[in-house]
């Protein structure tokens, strides 16, 4: 239990989802085969691979904006699918709203993936029930607010939007997309996990395993 968010929890963070998105790169191109072009494993992969490379081969950020400034861009630059600019606006926005700061209380940590929100928003004009991963993203969030209101810690807070998440994640299932590869399918594209979406639910798995 933790009352503040280090820069060594969200550097965990980070490597926890490297390695979630590593051992499930097969599953998530599987899915991205269903009704995309079969690359998001590789491409979730290869990023995040590509920002903890660089995290242990440079010296340590001293501040959040510094380190997701560094994650933003690796993975904007890495990935050539539409998961690269999203999940990097994301990481990019999520640092600005931390700020020159080395640790966060819980709402400064809600304030910031608040941000990521508004980034995946602005950048791909997704509505809820599109079928994206923002059909995990924003539950996520709300669940960690609506934690926080009740009084739950940080730590509570993130069990509750990695099960929201999950949650999201499995209710992409009977979803028509409307944004992005998956809606070429149209009502096809129903009857499958979004792959975006189960990727998501991989970054909220990673920071409550990392507040844990
Ligand atoms: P690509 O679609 O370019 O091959 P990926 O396969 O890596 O890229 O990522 C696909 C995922 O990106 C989808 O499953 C969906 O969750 C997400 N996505 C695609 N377009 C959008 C969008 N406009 N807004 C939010 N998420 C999107
Ligand atoms: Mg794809």
């Amino acid at each position: 239990m933790s009352a503040t968010v280090s820069l060594a929890v969200l550097t965990a963070w980070l490597g926890g989802f490297r390695d979630l998105v590593t051992e499930n790169r097969d599953y998530l191109t599987e899915l991205d085969s269903a009704i995309g072009d079969a690359d998001h494993g590789a491409n979730m992969a290869r990023g995040m691979g590509a920002v903890l490379d660089k995290l242990e081969s440079t010296d340590p950020a001293a501040t959040i904006d510094e380190l997701f400034k560094g994650v933003g861009m690796t993975l904007v630059s890495s990935v050539g699918g539409a998961s690269g600019p999203l999940y990097g606006t994301f990481f990019l926005r999520f640092g600005v709203n931390a700020g020159a700061v080395a640790e966060l209380d819980g709402a400064g940590l809600s304030a910031a993936l608040g941000a990521g929100l508004g980034g995946v928003i602005a950048r791909g004009k997704a509505e809820p029930g599109d079928k994206t991963m923002l059909d995990a993203l924003e539950p996520a969030l709300e669940a960690f607010d609506g934690a926080l209101a009740a009084g739950d810690d940080v730590t509570a807070a993130a069990r509750a939007a990695a099960d929201a998440a999950a949650a999201g994640r499995d209710a992409t299932l009977d979803l028509v997309a409307r944004k992005g590869r998956a809606s070429y399918l149209g009502e096809r594209s129903a009857g499958h996990l979004d792959p975006g979406a189960t990727s998501t639910a991989y970054l909220f798995e990673a920071l409550a395993k990392a507040l844990e």
